[in-house]
């Protein structure tokens, strides 16, 4: 099989050769269709995220065909079109295991960080935490909704019941997929973007954003909730301050820059600040089915696998247009 690898954090990743792997108990192999890049694995590779299992082969929003079935799989046939995501596998045992929380495991497995993910053209999975794919989409399309989607789905649930207007801080790959369930749902979105970048507010205009602007300007509307992909710390107080009373201001990344201090009359009158942390597989199976009825579109750049680093440099620097993809 063909991989791209990171030997070491904050090094370019390496393009290798490996035999193919096998699949244990429980496990598929899949055969690599396309990969999704994610701001996650930017974070594995510029070293912000301090567990990588080394080498690793990042990507979590797998999508491809099961290539062979390991010992006791009869989740899923031959050849079927599958969906790999971050959340590889738990433990089962422990308080979070029990209680339907999944998402805190305390001795959890993450794809593409503990475990060789899918940027290569082979990877292996636990079946358990692969997911079935909607028809609608294509491979490349399918797979920004595997991590983008579902953070962004699970980031737009614990911002609130009955939100009217949300902000969404940070125009990428998530923003674009829940800005769309919210406007299903008939709330109007505000974008805020990085100052000047012009193309992610047009992009926000164009998926049905009410205002677009850029992240040092106030807000328009007070907003019920606002969402922040962006991993830029000095948000949340400006976040805090565009919210009503009551509002929640939900982080969806999974690092983010230190936040200032910031005066406690903008936290008062009971707005929240919260993140939001990986997946469930609840949330997966709800989101996959929803997907296709709005239906989500999902906007994609095409990568070459052995382009990989091109890729990441194109998330890092802001010039994607959605989400870039991966394909073998
Ligand atoms: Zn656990
Ligand atoms: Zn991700």
């Amino acid at each position: 099989m063909k991989a791209m690898v990171l030997k070491r954090p904050g090094t370019p990743l390496e393009a290798v050769e490996r035999p193919d792997p096998e699949p244990g108990p429980g496990e598929v192999l899949v055969r690599v269709a396309a990969c999704g890049v994610c701001r996650t694995d930017l974070h594995v590779v510029d070293g912000d995220l301090t567990e990588p299992k080394l080498p690793i082969v990042p990507g979590h929003e797998i999508v491809g065909t099961v290539a062979a079935l390991g010992p006791g799989v009869d989740r899923f046939r031959l050849g079927e079109r599958i969906g790999v995501p971050w959340l590889g596998h738990t433990c089962g045992q422990c308080r979070y295991c029990r209680s339907d929380q999944e998402n805190l495991c305390d001795r959890p497995g993450f794809t593409g960080y503990q475990i060789d993910g899918g940027y290569a053209d082979h990877t292996v999975a636990d079946a358990r935490f692969c997911f079935a794919l909607p028809e609608a989409y294509s491979d490349a399309e399918a797979a920004p909704l595997l991590c983008a989607g579902l953070i962004g789905y699970r980031s737009l649930s614990m911002a609130g019941q009955g939100i009217e207007r949300l902000g969404i801080y940070g125009f990428g790959a998530a923003a674009h997929i829940v800005a769309q369930v919210a406007r299903h749902r008939g709330a109007e979105v505000y974008a805020f973007t990085r100052p000047g970048d012009r193309a992610a507010q047009e992009f926000a205009m164009e998926l049905g954003a009410s205002w677009a602007g850029p992240s040092d300007a106030s807000a328009p509307e007070e907003l019920d909730a606002a969402i922040l992909f962006a991993p830029v710390g000095a948000l949340i107080p400006a976040a805090l301050k565009a919210v009503r009373k009551g509002g929640v201001v939900v982080c969806g990344g999974i690092h983010m820059s230190e936040i200032p201090a910031f005066p406690y009359e903008i936290l008062w009158g009971e707005r929240v600040v919260r993140s939001v942390a990986n997946l469930t597989r609840r949330d997966a199976e709800e989101f996959l089915a929803m997907a296709p009825e709005i239906p989500v579109r999902t906007s994609v750049e095409l990568f070459r696998l052995a382009d990989a680093n091109d890729a990441l440099d194109a998330l890092r620097a802001g010039r994607l247009k959605g989400a870039a993809v991966l394909v073998p």
